[in-house]
């Protein structure tokens, strides 16, 4: 997934989860909320996977601090439901890239697991 369009769903759901539970003004976000998101941008920038990571919860490496992911938890936890409701596309291919992005990461687990079974196998034969 492109970093600009998974900050935007981050984006929408920190602004749905704000709106609901901080009762922040329509385009604006609680100053805890604002901090949250900026939090999530910068350390999403230097995110090792870039380009081509998918969501963090899908991520082996946890770029969020203990208690940001707490709170990003709680707020995707809550909005992913609404997003179906006020930006169906936007949640429709973020599910896809989902499944996407799950699918790959289980074919390379196999992968690496077949390797390292014939790489056991080999050295196995190879000592006699
Ligand atoms: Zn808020």
């Amino acid at each position: 997934m492109i970093i600009e369009k998974e900050i935007k769903v981050v984006e929408q759901m920190i602004t749905i989860y704000c709106r609901k539970k901080h009762k922040a003004k329509r385009k604006t976000l609680c100053p805890a909320c604002s901090e949250l998101f900026a939090y999530v941008q910068v350390r999403r920038k230097y995110c090792p996977f870039g380009e081509n990571k998918t969501f963090c919860s899908h991520c082996p490496i946890h770029c969020y601090k203990k208690d940001k992911r707490e709170e990003i938890r709680a707020v995707m936890r809550f909005s992913g439901p609404w997003m179906l409701l006020y930006n169906p596309l936007m949640a429709l291919s973020h599910m896809r890239e989902t499944a996407k992005m799950k699918r790959k990461i289980r074919t390379e687990i196999k992968a690496v697991a077949r390797e390292e079974k014939e790489r056991a196998a080999n050295e196995a034969k190879e000592t006699p």
